[in-house]
């Protein structure tokens, strides 16, 4: 079985030495690749959607992409794509996007700007209140806003999520829709997105949608750049309707300089941190697909592309 990694040639070594032996304990024997004189004879393709491999078509034979991102939003409408595509769901990236948003989702609730930055020395009384009493939305309960929903009801927080579907999860308040996204963002003082970018997601939070959060509300975007119409929001926060924005990407990254975001006051930029693919934990994922593949099982974590994630 022939396995090929098409990715930045940085990560190559550090896939190398976790990508053998998660295969071998899996019970599969393969030959790792990075480069296919006969694309015919690749069966699987490990990809990460900076790579320059953009025609799949001489790849007949591979019987699965397996994405090292957990967004697909690049290859999804790719006509030559037409192997099953999978993408990754890793424990690694799920906890460290869980520590990513539970720590901006508590900067803001507890108000620490105010005394991180407090250049003339001014004793301000008053602190937050509880947790409890701090709604939050998550818009996407699916493999990351799930797990970030948990953590933050564990810290308290009353939390609803927002989704395409109907669900049904212990504990959790979800709405889904249009409707439920209206329900969804009315009580919100914290909104975390975690949609995929689909042609439905772009600018989900645009003009009217934002008027539906109370004033002061906050945003935490590790979803999608794509997901915040940028004009509306910059408008919003010059009001004063919305408290500050915390966003981790972009419609271009990196964020030009000199773009509003920058300078902005009541915007903090990170640059696409929040969760990285974990090395150590998406081989073994890789390994169980590839597994699975070879037994004739179906794979886990498909794209589904009439929906686009
Ligand atoms: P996922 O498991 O596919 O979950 C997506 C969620 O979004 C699901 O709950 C889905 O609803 C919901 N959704 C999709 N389209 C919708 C629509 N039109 N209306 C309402 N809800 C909709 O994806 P994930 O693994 O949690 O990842 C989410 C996104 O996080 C990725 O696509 C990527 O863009 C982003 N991400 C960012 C970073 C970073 O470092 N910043 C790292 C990894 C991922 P259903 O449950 O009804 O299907």
């Amino acid at each position: 079985m022939t396995l090929i990694l098409f990715a930045a040639p940085d990560l190559w070594p550090d896939y190398e030495p976790h990508l053998a032996p998660a295969l071998a304990a899996a019970g599969v024997e393969a030959q790792i690749v990075t480069e296919a004189p006969d694309p015919a004879a690749v069966d699987y393709i490990v990809y990460a959607p900076s790579a320059p491999l953009q025609d799949f078509a001489p790849y007949s034979g591979t019987k699965a992409v397996l994405s090292l991102w957990a967004g697909v939003e690049r290859i999804v409408g790719n006509r030559s794509l037409t192997q099953p595509l999978c993408r990754m769901v890793d424990p690694g990236l799920t906890e460290g996007m869980v520590e990513w948003v539970t720590g901006h989702v508590l900067r803001h609730h507890l108000g620490m700007d105010r005394h991180i930055q407090n250049p003339a020395h001014l004793w301000q009384p008053g602190g937050p209140p509880l947790a409890r009493a701090r709604p939050v939305t998550v818009l996407g309960v699916g493999e990351l806003g799930l797990a970030v929903a948990r953590a933050l009801q564990a810290l308290n927080f009353p939390v609803t999520g927002w989704s395409r579907t109907a669900k049904e999860i212990p504990g959790l308040s979800t709405v889904h829709g249009p409707e439920g996204l209206v329900q969804a963002l009315s009580s919100a003082q914290i909104v975390v997105t975690l949609l995929p970018r689909t042609p439905e997601t772009e600018n989900i939070l645009n003009a009217v949608s934002l008027a539906h959060l109370p004033r002061g509300a906050v945003i935490v975007n590790p979803g999608r750049g794509a997901l915040i119409d940028d004009d509306a929001l910059l408008a919003a926060l010059d009001r004063g309707d919305l408290a500050h924005a915390t966003l981790d990407v972009f419609r271009v990254e990196p964020l030009p300089a000199g773009h509003p975001f920058w300078a902005h006051p009541r915007v903090t930029v990170t640059p696409h941190v929040a969760a990285a693919t974990r090395t150590s934990s998406a081989v073994q994922v890789i390994a169980e697909n590839i597994r699975r593949g070879e037994a004739g099982m179906p794979f886990l974590h498909l794209v589904d592309r009439s929906r686009g994630y």
